[in-house]
């Protein structure tokens, strides 16, 4: 086998020695935080094979052009590629794979979790009992939160993602508004209501729920809850983008008692009219666990004590669960799925065929 040479932005863990045991020269970068574009570009200068890359990294021409010749593939440790310019990736031919999957339900149990961080003020409610304020046990003081069993909670994308969080809702029993323009699971969501239905006649559930997709407004309107599971898409890279698609204007849609949960990425939410939103109390309150620019600037106006029991603030940490982050296996570890994208491409594995290679994303530039 020839002999190939990667560069790693980060440590992905133990699958590097995966690959380093079948020959393959491996660079990480060894430090915790990125490396600066103009290292990433030098190393691909080098004369790589492979790029191991994640979110944090800024993949365009400009690396792709380094890699003129030699780079044959970028292999992405996350599912969203939005760090990656895919026209560019196209026009010079260079694959890119990413980590599916392997992370949906870690990110949405999260999602759940933050749902009922949110509503049952648990931060709020921690920071009591240790700065030694919680004086007596009391019916409504100092402070009550939701339930969230049988509310109505809106999912906005009903991809990978969407469809776990919908999954575990129904253990509590929830009405489910489901959103997605580009993509309708109609056999799921007829599957999800057996499954509501099956817990109200077994006597599992006190009322019957729901499950239906609906419009963007009329979901956002009569949700409880709101949680959004959308890759981020800009202007011109989709027909239905995502970029700010809560704004001023959808976040005015919610009712001034919903929250909000975004699990997805930040610059899905203008969170200058979010922080707004929760001063004037439009909605309820936000979990976040993405943001516009990461990590969150000090200077961030979501950072506001006047909103800091009704916004959860979270450092992009959904995925970050053990075996999603970590493990070898590719149907279990985003590690594991990363090294095998790359040998996929780099070993040829398919009979050659990258749009039969399971992890690539950019197929579109290889049909014959
Ligand atoms: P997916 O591609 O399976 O699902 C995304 C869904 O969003 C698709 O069904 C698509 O049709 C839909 N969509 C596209 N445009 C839309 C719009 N304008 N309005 C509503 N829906 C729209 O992706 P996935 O695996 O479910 O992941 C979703 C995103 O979550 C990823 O792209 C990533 O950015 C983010 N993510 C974040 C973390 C984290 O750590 N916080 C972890 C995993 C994924």
């Amino acid at each position: 086998m020839k002999h190939f040479r990667i560069f790693a932005t980060c440590d992905i863990g133990e699958a590097i020695n995966l690959l380093r045991a079948r020959g393959y020269e491996v660079e990480v970068y060894p430090h915790p935080e990125p490396p600066p574009k103009s290292l990433i570009v030098e190393k691909v200068k080098s004369g790589i094979d492979g790029l191991i890359t994640t979110l944090r990294d800024p993949i365009d021409a400009e690396i792709f052009e380094a890699g003129k010749g030699h780079l044959r593939v970028v292999a992405q440790y996350a599912v969203g590629f939005d760090n990656i310019n895919r026209a560019d990736a196209n026009r010079y031919k260079i694959p890119f794979t990413h980590t599916a999957d392997v992370l949906t339900e870690a990110t949405a149990e999260f999602a759940v979790f933050m749902m009922g961080e949110l509503a049952r003020k648990m931060w709020t409610a921690e920071h009591l009992t240790r700065e030694n304020r919680w004086g007596y046990w009391h019916p409504y003081l100092p402070f009550l939160g939701d339930e969230i069993t049988g509310k109505t909670v809106a999912v906005i994308g009903t991809g990978r993602i969407g469809l776990a969080f919908i999954k575990k809702c129904v253990g509590f029993d929830m009405n489910i508004a489901c959103y997605d323009p580009a993509y309708q699971n109609h056999d799921f969501v007829k599957s999800i209501q057996e499954m509501l239905d099956l817990r109200h006649a077994r006597g599992f559930a006190r009322e019957k729920s729901w499950i239906k997709y609906v419009g963007f407004e009329d979901a956002l309107r009569q949700a409880d809850f709101v949680s959004v599971h959308v890759p981020l898409l800009r202007e011109g890279e989709s027909d239905t983008p995502t970029y700010h698609l809560f704004n001023e204007q959808s976040l005015r849609y919610m009712k001034p008692t919903a929250y909000l949960v975004n699990t997805s990425r930040g610059p899905v939410i203008d969170e200058a009219a979010l922080a707004r939103a929760l001063k004037e109390t439009w909605i309820a309150g936000a979990a976040l666990d993405v943001y516009e620019k990461e990590p969150l600037p000090l200077d961030s106006p979501l950072r506001d004590p006047a909103i800091e029991d009704r916004c959860r603030l979270m450092p992009h940490f959904a995925s970050a669960a053990r075996i999603t982050r970590l493990s070898t296996d590719p149907e279990k570890g985003m590690a594991g799925r990363c090294v095998q994208g790359l040998m996929d491409v780099l070993e040829g594995n398919y009979g050659g065929d990258i749009t039969k290679m399971p992890y690539v994303v950019n197929k579109e530039a290889f049909v014959k």
